[in-house]
């Protein structure tokens, strides 16, 4: 066997680790359980965690953990040994199956949006059995859903649970239609994920990276993209022997670490997985975070998931590629090739695009950072404003479907609906608009807007619950039909004309797009503080609550939490600029304004006139003076800023007051850059750290 099967899902207690250790009923029983997406019975949960536990002692393992994804965007992990007491000081190692299953996690200190009050400060988590458990630095981990005692989601994993449910539900009824006898769908996704490497000895002078993920400061360095040369160029031996370690604890833990490459900025780089069943995918891509950074520092480098990490050069994004497959085995992106796969193809084409057109406001929504602020729309990533790439041949289908009812409406041909067979679509790269937002690319849609550092959990919950709610009521009108065909026609005819505006197959980055978006109604929310609001939306209640996703309160508490978490991140990042602007920037140009006055005093000495160690002078102190006025007017915000308990209000204040107070000081400082002498500098420069690796 080659090195990577050996590797491959060693610490992953997977379907032929059970097949091959668990009673022939007992797994039956348990796979039955994890494809229809039931609940564990408890007689098959104990001899699954006695299987599991002597799996992993095996393997060396003392602990095991409940892993769950509570709401700051990260994962969480409490151990506990498999010890268990025995008379005479005597111990065994004891799993049991209601260990497996259920955990209690005083979680007090997770966010939880007032859904918990810190007197029942519990939560608890459930296996989902969707998910494999795994062994991750010699502990179990089974990965859960995390619930308060009154059954609100406290966690990532539980909505998107959910929304697979409703999904599934939905899209069952429209096969049905078409006579299929899949009995399920499930959301599959491939997340690409970028990243920057730097060194850890330069990374560890920079205070901003450090607390803040991103650099506060810095000029762009002479050379930075323009040149192309760093996109899919030769990967250097170091940043090689970090994805070669990379993608080998990747495989172990059963990830399908497919694709490496070098992205458009320099020391940028990517990793894309093949694609999983959502929930999979979603704690996949947690993995590969966690181990992207643990595995950079055995190289001596830092792994940045910041969505921009540096100003000047492009930012790091998450793609997300969506589709849906059935448990007979189909793509329900793929477009069929006969007639009757390719009406079914368009209906679910046709849904989705709905879905976006209506909802675009909650996938702008699922964007919405700090950090993926500074990238949405700049020119590098996908605009603020979502709208559809379709290509050029799915168009020209799209528009002669509608010219046809226009033109013929009476006429009824025998196709199913307008068209025979659809082509094949390109799916390879060349061919593709990368500054759309939602991509289709063949077979899949590719949501683009992502930021680097998120959970992909949020943007698929949404996608699933938009495109199920959809799917309802396409269902709602087909099932009651007298003639399927002509109703299907007329409905996706429909449905496309309504929502034509959303389809844009332009320059997303063109400033006409905005002019033009604008025009056709669709929303622009250009920062997170615009966006948010929309989640509680009457429209956004009424859907989650009608999908079964989230309630009212669940809602709400989501949406208190990530203002929360904004405020929080900006607060962080003024502080932080603060302090290296006053302990750091402002004392190292009054060093070298020092060492100026005193050089224009020994070159008068010397009977000269000193002009240009005089300007020179002159510029420092200057600017020294401004920048003195801009720490004193961030220092006043930061103190004029306080908890008013109105989350909405307090994030404003950080983007309309505290965000322009640091990019003053920036502006400033950025500019002393080019004038202090380098070995005054107080810490290392973006040339330093964009090059050192
Ligand atoms: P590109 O860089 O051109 O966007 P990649 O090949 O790097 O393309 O990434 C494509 C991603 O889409 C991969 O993760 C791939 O596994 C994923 N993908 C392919 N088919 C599907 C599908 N049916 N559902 C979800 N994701 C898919
Ligand atoms: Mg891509």
């Amino acid at each position: 066997m080659s090195r990577m099967e050996d590797l491959f899902g060693i610490h992953v207690f997977n379907d032929a680790v059970m097949q091959k250790r668990l009673p022939r009923d007992t797994y039956k029983a348990l796979h039955k359980t994890i494809a229809d997406g039931r609940a564990l019975k408890p007689e098959v949960a104990n001899i699954v965690a006695n299987a599991m536990k002597d799996w992993a002692i095996e393997k060396g393992v003392t602990h095991y953990t409940h892993w769950f994804q509570p709401m700051n965007g990260v994962t969480a992990e409490k151990h506990d040994s498999f010890l268990t007491p025995r008379d005479g000081g005597q111990i065994i190692l004891e799993f049991s199956g209601k260990e497996l299953v259920h955990g209690e996690s005083d979680a007090s200190s997770f966010p939880s949006g007032g859904l918990r009050a810190t007197f029942e400060a519990r939560g608890y988590t459930a296996w989902d059995p969707t998910s494999y458990a795994f062994i991750k630095d010699g502990v179990l981990c089974i990965p859960t859903a995390f619930c308060s005692y009154g059954g609100e989601a406290l966690d990532a994993k539980t909505p998107l649970l959910r929304s697979m449910e409703a999904l599934n539900k939905q899209a069952v009824r429209v096969l049905k239609l078409f006579g299929r006898n899949a009995t399920r769908v499930t959301p599959t996704v491939g997340p690409e994920q970028e990243y920057f490497l730097v060194d850890k000895t330069l990374y560890d002078q920079r205070k901003d990276l450090i607390f803040c993920g991103r650099t506060l400061f810095g000029n762009k360095p002479p050379k930075g993209q323009e040149l192309d040369d760093h996109y899919s160029g030769a990967i250097k031996p170091r940043v090689k022997a970090f994805m070669t370690e990379l993608d080998e604890e990747l495989w172990k833990l059963g990830v399908l670490a497919k694709t490496e490459h070098n992205e458009a900025a320099p020391a940028q780089h990517e990793l894309a997985p093949i694609y999983a069943v959502t929930t999979v995918a979603t704690d996949h891509n947690q993995l590969t975070m966690e181990l992207m950074k643990k595995v950079a520092l055995r190289h001596g480098l830092v792994c940045l998931l910041h969505e921009k990490p540096f100003a000047g050069v492009n930012g790091s994004g998450k793609h997300n590629n969506w589709s849906m497959s059935t448990n007979t085995g189909y793509n329900l992106l793929e477009p069929g090739d006969d007639p009757a796969s390719s009406a079914q193809f368009l209906l679910f084409l046709t849904a989705v695009i709905r879905a976006v057109d209506l909802h675009a406001d909650l996938l702008r929504v699922t964007t919405a950072t700090a950090g993926n602020d500074h990238r949405l729309g700049a020119c590098e990533a996908p605009p603020a404003i979502i709208s559809i790439f379709l290509g050029d041949e799915l168009t020209a289908i799209v528009d002669s479907l509608l010219a046809d009812e226009e033109y013929h409406s009476a006429a009824k041909k025998d196709l199913e609906i307008g068209v025979t067979v659809l082509p094949k679509f390109p799916q390879d790269n060349t061919d593709r608009n990368r500054t759309s937002p939602f991509a289709f690319t063949g077979n899949k849609f590719e949501f683009r807007s992502l930021g680097s550092s998120a959970s992909i959990a949020d943007t698929n919950v949404v996608l699933n619950t938009i495109v199920a709610d959809v799917l309802m009521e396409f269902a709602d009108e087909l099932e009651q039909a007298a003639d399927f065909r002509s109703a299907l026609h007329d409905l996706i005819v429909r449905t496309l004309r309504q929502h034509y505006r959303i389809i844009f197959n332009g320059n997303g980055y063109a400033p006409e797009w905005l002019v033009e978006a604008a025009r056709r109604g669709l929303p622009n929310f250009p920062n997170t503080v615009d966006a948010l609001p929309h989640l509680i939306d009457e429209k956004n209640i009424a859907l989650f609550r009608r999908q079964n996703v989230f309630t009212e309160k669940e809602l709400r508490s989501r949406y208190e939490i990530t203002l929360e978490y904004y405020t929080k991140t900006v607060n962080i990042e003024a502080e932080t600029c603060l302090m290296m602007a006053e302990k750091q920037i402002f004392p190292a140009c009054a060093r070298f304004a020092g060492d100026i006055a005193r050089a224009v005093k020994n070159i008068r000495a010397c009977g000269l006139e000193a002009t240009a160690e005089t300007r020179l002078l002159q510029m420092v102190t200057t600017r020294n003076a401004r920048l003195l006025d801009a720490i004193d007017t961030l220092r006043d915000a930061i103190s004029a800023s306080k908890q008013s308990g109105d989350a909405l209000a307090d994030a404003s204040y950080e983007r309309n007051v505290i965000i322009p107070a640091m990019t003053a000081i920036r502006l400033v400082a950025d500019d002393l850059e080019t004038i202090v002498g380098k070995d005054y500098w107080p810490f290392p420069t973006y040339d330093d750290l964009l090059f050192n690796v």
